[in-house]
């Protein structure tokens, strides 16, 4: 193995960076200002200071220096291509930023007068109508934060609805076992009771196992479609009327509504509620745990359990709904204001940018292109289901067997050669995931430059180049750290 080490611990142009408190000297300074007059220097009320307030002198070529190459440590769908799956990764227009930027939008204050916010009511409003065209769907709540959220937030109106009809009693919720975490989780914070479905040899939802589960004590199944396969649930019709059978609602996890935009109604597949990531599916960069947003959309049975606040048009403009009205009995407030409102004029700005027929077109782009990838890749890398997929590409270890190299190792020696890695070892269904979503904005070139990569990454793996593999990445500032100590101990404070 070639020597990785430098005498300066910088690896090329990435530099080592300290701690900025390890580099200030102390005297230093970026600022030259007068010497405060000697009147009154203490201004903390009775309370002086008595240390030093700890703070790094630093030289302004030092401090931008610090933190320009902090900024690029980061790894972000505008440095490269980002392959991540059940996630939609996706370009973040321009324009869509440029808008959220606009003063008017992004100086307001959620306490304002309502007279004088009928602007940004509007947004919500708009966007809002847009999504229940979308998906034929007659309510949304805009007001969920993300995609758990949105989970959190339609659990939360089938609970209220069961409770209204003196079926409190129903506890137990059936969730896929390739759903995301976040649904088990989302349901046990309503206070149910979560059983796993099998998958069948296809990916898709056993219904056989499913009708064996559902009873007069289920509350609701929640279902993802696509789902995290990248494959779409064929039988949703069947399920949807079996759920419905046992007096059930079926709550579908619309994370990947990317793959679908403009093509499926969700009404038509008989859902009662989804969230919407619009952080997924409508722009807005959400890497490092967001902004994001979740809106949830409510098929009339729910409608009069969703959440305050929301827009309703009224004989003095628009206004915000705080409390119940008639027919209506909100289960109450998910959120301190009225949703994440950057978010929304993002994701306005993308869908009146991109209208029906540019919508349509990225959905279809999106599953073109995963499938691109798949046919180009499954005779080295191995699918995990025949046929075609949605927007994501599932793969698996099979094609690793006996080269004692894992999932892991693959996907460290993507960052050498300059890619983010893929998702890994999600969904659990099948052993050792690779799972790829490219999205609609990624050209062929691009494309092509990774299934190049990948393609010679399996070609040293058949050879046995297990060392090289176990030794990746090796180009990177650190190599592999220990992943569990630094998320279970992390060093948070800095002492001197
Ligand atoms: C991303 C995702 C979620 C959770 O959404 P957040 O906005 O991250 O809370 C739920 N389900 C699936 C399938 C997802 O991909």
């Amino acid at each position: 193995m070639t020597e990785t080490n430098t005498i300066s611990g910088n690896r090329g142009l990435q530099v080592e960076e300290p701690l900025i408190f390890e580099m200030g000297c102390e005297g230093r300074s970026g600022v030259d200002l007068p010497d405060p007059a000697p009147v009154d220097l203490d201004r903390l009320g009775g309370v002086p200071r008595r240390g030093k307030t700890g703070l790094p002198d630093l030289s302004e070529p030092q401090a931008v220096r610090h933190y320009t190459r902090l900024s690029q440590k980061n790894y972000g769908i505008d440095t490269g291509f980002y392959p991540l799956g059940s996630c939609t990764m996706k370009h973040n227009p321009r324009l869509s930023e440029k808008v959220a930027r606009l003063p008017g939008l992004a100086d307001l204050h959620p306490l304002q007068p309502q007279q004088t916010v009928q602007g940004a009511l509007e947004v919500i409003h708009t966007l809002a109508h847009w999504l229940k065209e979308l998906t034929g769907m007659p309510a949304v709540a805009m007001s969920p934060a993300a995609g758990a959220h949105g989970e959190w937030c339609g659990l939360m109106a089938i609970r209220a609805a069961h409770e209204d009809k003196g079926e409190g009693y129903r506890r137990r919720i059936l969730v896929p076992e390739s759903a995301h975490g976040t649904n088990p989780a989302s349901a046990a914070m309503c206070g149910y009771s979560v059983e796993s479905i099998p998958a069948k040899e296809n990916g898709r939802v056993d219904l056989d196992a499913l009708k064996a589960k559902l009873g007069p004590d289920v509350a609701a199944l929640m279902l993802t479609n696509p789902n995290t396969c990248g494959l779409f649930e064929s039988e949703i019709i069947a399920i949807a009327q079996a759920v419905h059978g046992v007096g059930a609602y079926f709550y579908c996890d619309g994370a990947n509504f990317n793959a679908i935009v403009g093509r499926v109604k969700i009404a038509d597949l008989g859902i009662d509620t989804m969230h919407i990531n619009l952080h997924k599916t409508f722009s807005t960069p959400h890497g490092g745990g967001g902004p994001g947003s979740g809106p949830t959309v409510l098929s009339a049975a729910l409608a009069p359990y969703a959440p305050v606040p929301y827009v309703i048009e009224s004989a003095g403009g628009l206004e915000l709904v705080e409390g119940a009205r008639a027919g209506t009995k909100p289960f109450g407030r998910v959120k301190g204001f009225h949703g994440q409102f950057g978010v929304f004029v993002r994701a306005l700005a993308y869908i009146l940018s991109m209208g029906s027929d540019g919508l349509r077109q990225a959905s279809s782009d999106a599953v073109l292109n995963a499938n691109y990838l798949l046919a180009c890749l499954k005779d080295v890398v191995s699918a995990s289901f025949d046929g075609p997929c949605m927007h994501e590409a599932l793969f698996d270890d099979r094609f690793l067997k006996e080269s004692g190299i894992t999932t892991l190792d693959f996907a460290k020696a993507l960052i050498d050669e300059g890619y983010h890695p893929m998702t890994m070892y999600f969904p659990l269904v099948v052993h050792g995931a690779l799972l790829i979503e490219p999205t609609e904005s990624e050209s062929k070139e691009t494309l092509d430059q990774f299934i190049a990569v990948v393609r010679g990454l399996a070609a040293r793996a058949r050879t046995g180049e297990a060392e090289g593999f176990k030794a990746a990445p090796r180009l990177t500032p650190r190599r592999r750290l220990d992943e569990t100590l630094a998320a279970r101990t992390p060093v948070l404070r800095w002492k001197p």
